[in-house]
């Protein structure tokens, strides 16, 4: 365990430090550049190579001064993490044999990484084989200090020669201009004239466990797969020792400092951090900010839990389901709709138009999540998630939205009598239109097993798993919305009596969209059940999820926004389907390889010593040595079982393998290579219960979970 030094600082003194923000660019940009900038920033212009060129050399100056040597442009590829190329500063030397250190306008705007690695889906094949990186000046350039050196990174799109989006990015940012301009729209027609700019505003919360590295390096399957592919639950209580958790206090405390004073240094506005659920899990929530920001940062969250552990002798487990039979970790996708002159349009607000609008813009959002739940459900999906979606632990697979006693009181009035006359009991907030009901501010009821809640001024979307990118979520909810609010918009405009329009409409949203409301326990079976009677659709795995992306549904939408392309969407496709194959590969041949060279040998060792000492004990007193036999033949029992299941986890892993690349492929991996590692892990686990300790080959759960 290192030495943690204790260093006290003022947490306002670091904050972003590392960051060129916009006070950074104020103070070191000419002004004339700064306004241009600001420009582009604010209002989608141009940004022409001579600006570009001037924002190109203060940022190296700045970053020289932290210490950079190398700028990279640092992009959100198809693979759910970050990826990187770096440059050096310096240019050719010159005729005294020295360097100048350099860096271009046309540097900072535009990249080529090598761009062969990452996954296109059939893009790159049919067009072009280059992809091009483009700064996105929304996010602001920082600089990481790690063992590395000190790197300028420059928050970059990622697109293929003829503009096909190849990454995260992209699409989002094209989502939340969709977003804008329907909100805009949509603002207008209830008086606004103010506001100039609608963004969605995001606050992911993000969960994770912490292992002790050196016990993690006896794991190759955490190491290969990020998760445990073996190992049976310790009797509970046994191992949760009051030092134990003594113990774990303070190291996974300095960490958490740590990691604190790295991510603020980023300017990241890590926040609150506490202990999770399960043992050795912990969460870690940033204050919102603006959906491509809050991305962005949310990269660099996991990032830096991952690099900061190492320090402390620790491992940070990202994975959705690192231990079978303990709770998962999730992200809780927080996301409301906000006016640049800070507006919240999902808060009540306490003005009669307001709380109009309000109604309008929560029924919009009931049809656009009850339409487009597949597209949700998708947005979630990915290989970890699997073991969690459906399971007693997180949301079920099923989309539902929570509104709250009050809420779901104030629509069931308008749907049944077309008016809403009351609200239920609480601090009432007046709407002055008679024919919608009085509703509390906050709804202060909380319910923890709906994927999609109400929670007083913004939705939680609680089913995005805990190493996935939160970009996918976020495109879809912004566009699904702006579909809605495009649709209302084009009835209210026309309409002759607006305030009439408005109510028609909100009755009729509810109407329409009243099975997507759920308030109950949503991880009951009797919830599942009333489910499918309301026609929801209830997808229990991501192969079966990935279809939703290119529906001719989904097609018209994101191609209506300027979302995705259909050439863009059925990359996409190809692409999880992909991905899933690989992964559950990946998983496979590392359970071969754990079961042949570690598994079984120990296994044999064991039952070779038990012999021994069975004839050994026989041969000294002739004495029953009816116990050792029993367990001899128990073990050995056990381990034809395991050579069996061994063996046929090998001829079809093989076989997939061998497959064609796309949903045959996958399916088969889902349900024929799943279920056999799953028969090879049953007696595995069963042994692990019998055999010495010693002898076993690696860490228990006990040791991994209980001893940090
Ligand atoms: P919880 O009770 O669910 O933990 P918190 O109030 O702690 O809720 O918020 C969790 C996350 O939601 C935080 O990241 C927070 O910044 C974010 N959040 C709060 N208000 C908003 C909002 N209006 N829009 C988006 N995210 C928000
Ligand atoms: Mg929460």
């Amino acid at each position: 365990m290192s030495e943690v030094q204790n260093e006290y600082y003022n947490v306002a003194d670091i904050f972003g430090e590392n960051v060129f923000n916009d006070s950074v660019m104020q103070e070191r940009l000419p002004k004339k550049t700064y306004k241009k900038l600001r420009e582009v920033i604010e209002e989608g212009k141009e940004l022409d190579l001579a600006t570009a060129d001037v924002i190109a050399h203060e940022m190296k100056e700045w970053a020289i001064e932290k210490g950079a040597t190398h700028y990279t442009h640092w992009f959100q590829p198809l693979t759910g993490v970050t990826a990187e190329k770096h440059d050096s500063f310096i240019s050719a030397p010159m005729s005294n044999g020295k360097v100048l250190m350099s860096f271009s306008g046309k540097e900072l705007i535009k990249g080529e990484p090598d761009a062969s690695s990452f996954p296109s889906g059939g893009l790159r094949a049919t067009f072009e084989a280059r992809g091009y990186t483009a700064w996105d000046c929304t996010s602001p350039a920082f600089v990481r200090q790690d063992a590395a050196g000190a790197t300028l990174c420059i928050p970059t799109a990622f697109c293929s020669y003829t503009g096909e989006a190849l990454d995260q990015k992209t699409p989002l940012l094209r989502s939340m201009e969709a977003i804008n301009e329907q909100a805009l729209r949509l603002l207008k027609l209830f008086g606004n004239t103010t506001s100039k700019k609608v963004t969605p505003s995001v606050g992911p919360e993000q969960e994770y466990f912490i292992v002790d590295r050196e016990k993690y390096l006896q794991r190759k399957d955490l190491i290969f797969t990020g998760r445990t592919l073996f190992g049976a639950m310790p009797p509970k209580g046994q191992e949760m020792e009051d030092h134990y958790f003594g113990a774990i206090r303070e190291r996974i405390a300095a960490y958490m400092k740590d990691v604190n004073k790295e991510l603020w240094k980023l300017g990241v506005t890590a926040k609150t951090q506490h202990n999770e659920v399960a043992p050795a899990q912990h969460e870690l929530a940033p204050i919102y900010a603006e959906a491509n920001i809050a991305v962005d940062h949310n990269q660099l969250v996991m990032e830096t839990l991952k690099k900061v552990a190492g320090r402390h002798g620790l491992q940070c487990l990202l994975h959705e389901k690192p231990f079978a039979g303990v709770n998962g970790s999730g992200k809780h996708n927080n996301w409301s709709i906000t006016t640049d002159d800070g507006i919240n349009l999902l808060e009540p607000g306490t003005t009669p138009h307001d709380n109009v609008q309000f109604l309008l813009v929560l029924t919009c959002i009931l049809k656009a999540v009850d339409t487009h739940a597949d597209l949700l459900r998708e947005a979630a999906a990915d290989v970890g998630n699997d073991h969690r979606l459906g399971a007693n632990e997180a949301p079920p697979a099923i989309i539902s939205i929570y509104l709250g006693e009050q809420l779901e009181d104030v629509l069931s009035q308008l749907i049944s009598t077309g008016e809403a006359t009351h609200s239920l009991a609480g601090s009432k907030l007046e709407t002055g239109v008679k024919t919608l009901p009085d509703f509390m501010k906050d709804a202060t009821d909380r319910n923890r097993t709906s994927p999609f809640a109400f929670t007083g001024n913004k939705f939680e979307f609680r089913m995005v798993g805990s190493q996935d990118s939160i970009a996918q979520p976020n495109i879809v909810l912004n566009t699904i919305v702006a579909e809605a609010f495009s649709e209302a918009c084009d009835v209210l405009e026309k309409a002759d009596d607006f305030d009439l329009a408005v109510h028609d409409l909100i009755k009729k949203y509810a109407t329409e969209h009243q099975r997507i409301v759920f308030n109950g326990n949503g991880y009951s079976d009797e919830w599942v059940a009333e489910a499918e009677k309301r026609g929801l659709p209830n997808i229990k795995s991501m192969v079966d999820a990935i279809p939703a992306l290119a529906t001719d549904k989904a097609v018209s939408l994101f191609e209506k926004f300027g979302v995705f392309t259909k050439a863009e969407l059925e990359s996409r496709v190809e692409i999880e389907y992909e991905t899933y194959a690989k992964e559950i590969n990946i998983e496979a041949k590392a359970m071969i390889d754990i079961a042949g060279k570690q598994i079984i040998p120990a296994i044999i060792k064991y039952t070779t010593e038990l012999a021994e000492s069975a004839a050994a004990v026989k041969s000294v007193c002739d004495a029953d040595i009816s116990v050792q036999t029993g367990l001899l033949k128990e073990v050995s029992a056990l381990l034809a079982e395991t050579k069996a299941a061994l063996a046929k986890l090998e001829e079809d892993t093989a076989k997939g393998g061998a497959m064609e690349e796309g949903r045959d492929q996958a399916v088969f991996y889902r349900d024929v290579v799943k279920a056999d590692m799953d028969a090879l892990r049953a007696p595995v686990d069963k042994l692990e219960m019998i055999v010495d300790k010693d002898i076993w080959p690696m860490p228990s759960y006990g040791d991994l979970i209980f001893e940090v």
